[in-house]
């Protein structure tokens, strides 16, 4: 059984040599009289909020802490060998977290969520039918609230979470702008997906002016994927009674000091709602979320682009890329065929 071990807690960006790939002996079965269920790992997801488990917390997280030479653990699609509980049989497919490695026993299979549509992509339930869906989707809708005519600004907008937002807005009848890294995922943005316009933030000398000349009226509604220098610029730009739907700060994962906001008083003065989310905090509402959005993806309403890696061995590079923006939508490594 290959898996991928943190060697060391990480300070700073995260390198492949922070994580090791390490092979063990397993048997492939359910102890006995446990209510466990063994699976075989086909996808394997990279998610940002890894990286805070990759450091040592003097205080509890709201994850935890990876533990180095232990099996790192991640959101992923696999498939049920042998079950030792009543929910699962042989043959099932299922999502949730599981370790990166080939095969899992799952002690708390309570936690895995069974596959409804396997006529998609399996790959999907990684991302716009798994985790970084269901974010989109309840970050969007029931924390920025949006109304049809509305102006919506996406950060880190080509992402696993950001592309869904961007589509999401569209559905909703607003308009919609997203940034990305690359000029690639800006015409991706614009070509793909849908956004009425998109900006390449690393070729902005200025953020601020960037924001206006996409919104000389102001921004409604801003997702937040990154923080920072982007967070500051919006703020200016946001109109009276808008919405931050604080989903993620990506640009300070890393720093070992975080940046300041400079503009927070922009929140008082025009009455800005600014909310943070968890997305674990929706998985009860899974179930009605994922047969929306299967309609949407049925209907041709939502497309959804991946990047996909082979191999159980590349999830240390693929992993770090996110950090480096070097994905291009959901980030992803395939492991084993079904
Ligand atoms: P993505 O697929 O968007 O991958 C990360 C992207 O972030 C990179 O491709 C890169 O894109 C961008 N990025 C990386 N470093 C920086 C930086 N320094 N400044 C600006 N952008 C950067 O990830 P997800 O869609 O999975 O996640 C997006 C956000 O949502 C993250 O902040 C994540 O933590 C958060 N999240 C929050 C959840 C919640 O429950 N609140 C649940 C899931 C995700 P680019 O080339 O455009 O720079």
């Amino acid at each position: 059984n290959k898996g991928v071990t943190l060697k060391r807690h990480v300070v700073g960006f995260p390198t492949e040599d922070d994580m090791e790939l390490v092979t063990a002996t397993v048997r492939l079965t359910v102890p006995p009289g446990s209510a466990a269920v063994m699976v075989k790992n086909l996808y394997l997801s990279c998610d940002p909020y890894m990286r805070s488990r990759m450091t040592r917390h003097e205080e509890p997280s709201y994850v935890p802490d990876f533990v180095p030479g232990e099996v790192l653990t991640a959101f992923g699609v696999s498939k049920v060998l042998e079950s030792g509980h009543s929910g699962y049989k042989a043959g099932d497919l299922v999502w949730g977290i599981i370790g990166c490695e080939e095969y899992t026993l799952v002690t708390n299979p309570e936690s895995l969520f069974k596959i409804s549509h396997p006529e998609f992509p399996l790959s999907y339930y990684t991302g716009v039918l798994g985790m970084p869906g269901l974010t989109a989707y309840a970050g969007f809708f029931d924390v920025a609230k949006p109304k049809k005519g509305e102006y919506v600004f996406v950060s880190a907008a080509s992402g696993a979470v950001g592309q869904l937002v961007g589509q999401l807005a569209k559905i909703t009848g607003c308009y919609v702008v997203g940034s990305a890294g690359s000029d690639e995922k800006v015409n991706l943005l614009k070509t793909k997906f849908g956004f009425d316009d998109a900006f390449n933030y690393k070729k902005e000398k200025d953020l601020n002016a960037a924001l206006k000349r996409c919104f000389p009226e102001g921004i409604d509604i801003y997702f937040e994927n990154v923080g920072g220098a982007m967070l500051d610029a919006v703020l200016l730009n946001m109109r009276l009674h808008g919405r931050v739907s604080m989903c993620g700060l990506i640009s300070q994962y890393n720093l070992e000091q975080p940046e300041g906001v400079r503009n927070l008083f922009c929140i008082v003065t025009k009455r800005i709602r600014v909310e943070g989310f968890m997305v674990t905090e929706y998985f009860g509402t899974y179930s009605k979320f994922e047969e929306e959005m299967a309609g949407y993806l049925k209907e041709g309403k939502i497309t959804y682009v991946e990047d996909v890696a082979e191999g159980i061995e590349n999830v240390p590079a693929a992993l770090i890329g996110i950090f480096y923006g070097r994905n291009i939508g959901k980030q992803l490594v395939a492991v084993a065929q079904e």
